[in-house]
């Protein structure tokens, strides 16, 4: 009698006369096949159309189940993307990213410097005709590989390549600050119209998870009312000659370029838009790294429910990144915030009379590689992007108007943005 249970070891059941062996081992064979016949038809069934592989349990129903990883779609269908400037962030975060995505790819790469260029295809396994310099850029139209144009290249610059990406016919994933000007950005948002191409502006932290923890705890008022949020983005900059501290590539100092942080994570915590501004500036011209931008900001953001935002952002103090909900019924923290890795949540409340600080564990995920899966699925789903371009155009129509006010020495007044963001992001990962 060939045993029931599939996973009885072989050797105790197997028969043992010699001679009948091989008839024998057929009809057991036959009976496992039978027995695990129905448990195969139904796993068959359940991952049926997906490339992921499961197995049935293995362990007693005490034991935690183990999940196997969505593996996400096979290389050759995900969506291919070009990356614009090789920078620091490029080499050191997002084509690491792209190698770890389950819907994206890296198909081109896009440079001044085609020998740091070359390096960088050998490393992800790209030909020689997959790259490209800014003068030849646009032949990229022709090039079914790429999808998605990544830019990654000084402010200044996002807004040519944006317009030139989606001429080309490409959709495009463009990095922070958006632009150096509200009337840059109602360019790309008009040009990626037109050419009915998808815009996504890189607000990696709306697709962190601990920021998205704790976007659930503010919308399910485990906080009670949000009433204050207090945040500061600064880190010590050196090198007086790099882009970031030039006007014209930059757009300013650390205001667009650190404090948008704390402006973006306000806005999307409490899911308001501010109604006044109120800036100042603290401008350095004897220190040679001031001379073109100032070297901090401090800015308060009113909001129509008398939420306020009260925030810090400077080029001159050491890398200090956190941010702070206050609420009616507790308080809840990043710090780091805006970290590429290492945030950390904690949230302190009354508990049976008794103040109690919690700090959840929730599990680390690259947010570079949500952040751009979700662009591909968007693009895959033909949804709108959770932070398109009119996300980068209301942030830099704050910026400008702290700049005013700091200018101007008075509160700025801004009119309520229609809609800024699309639907939330799906567990892409
Ligand atoms: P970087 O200076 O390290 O790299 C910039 C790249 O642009 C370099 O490869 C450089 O050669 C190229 N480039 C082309 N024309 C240039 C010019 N005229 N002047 C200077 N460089 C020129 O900068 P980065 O830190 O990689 O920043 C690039 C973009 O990414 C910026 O918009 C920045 O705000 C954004 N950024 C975002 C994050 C984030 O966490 N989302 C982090 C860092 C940077």
């Amino acid at each position: 009698m060939p045993p029931s249970d599939a996973s009885a070891p072989l050797q105790s059941s197997f028969p043992s006369d010699q001679r009948s062996g091989r008839r024998a081992f057929l009809k057991y064979a036959g009976g496992i096949a039978a027995g695990i016949a129905p448990l195969a038809a139904a796993h068959a069934q359940s991952t049926a159309g997906s490339a992921k592989v499961d197995f049935p349990p293995d362990h007693a129903q005490s034991e935690a189940s183990e999940k196997m990883p969505d593996p996400g779609l096979p290389p050759a269908e995900r969506i291919g993307y070009a990356v614009v400037g090789l920078g620091r962030l490029t080499v050191g975060r997002l084509l690491p990213a792209l190698a770890q995505c389950k819907y994206s790819r890296l198909s081109a790469l896009v440079s001044g410097d085609r020998a740091k260029a070359q390096k960088l295809a050998r490393q992800y396994g790209l030909a020689e005709q997959s790259i490209y310099d800014y003068g030849n850029f646009d032949a990229i139209a022709t090039n079914p590989d790429v999808q998605v144009v990544y830019i990654v290249l000084p402010n200044s610059m996002h807004a040519e390549f944006t317009i030139r990406a989606a001429r080309a016919g490409k959709h495009v994933l463009c990095e922070k600050p958006m632009a150096n000007s509200v009337a840059e950005c109602q360019q790309m948002i008009q040009a990626c119209q037109q050419a009915q191409r998808k815009l996504m502006i890189a607000y990696r932290s709306q697709y962190e998870p601990l920021a998205r923890a704790l976007l659930k705890m503010a919308r399910d008022k485990k906080l009670g009312d949000l009433r204050e949020f207090i945040s500061a983005n600064s880190q010590n900059m050196g090198d007086p000659a790099q882009w970031r501290l030039k006007k014209a590539l930059a757009g300013g100092g650390p205001l667009p370029d650190v404090g948008i942080y704390c402006i973006n994570a306000a806005r999307f915590l409490s899911g308001e838009e501010p109604v006044e501004v109120q800036g100042g500036i603290v401008n350095n011209q004897a220190d040679p790294r001031f001379r073109e931008v100032e070297e901090s900001v401090q800015f308060t953001l009113r909001f129509p429910s008398g939420f306020t935002a009260t925030c810090s952002s400077g080029y001159n103090s050491h890398k200090s990144q956190f941010l702070r909900l206050q609420g009616t019924l507790g308080w809840a923290e990043l710090d780091p915030g805006y970290a590429y890795e290492g945030n950390r949540l904690r949230y302190g409340l009354l508990e049976n009379g008794r103040e109690v600080i919690h700090e959840p564990s929730i599990a680390a995920s690259d947010q570079f590689m949500l952040e751009i899966d979700h662009m591909s699925q968007c693009v895959r789903q033909d949804r709108l992007p959770h932070t398109p371009g009119e996300e980068g155009l209301q942030d830099q129509r704050i910026i400008e108007a702290i700049y005013a006010s700091a200018q101007a020495g008075r509160v700025i007044r801004l009119d309520a943005p229609g809609n800024t963001r699309g639907p939330e992001p799906q567990q892409e990962g």
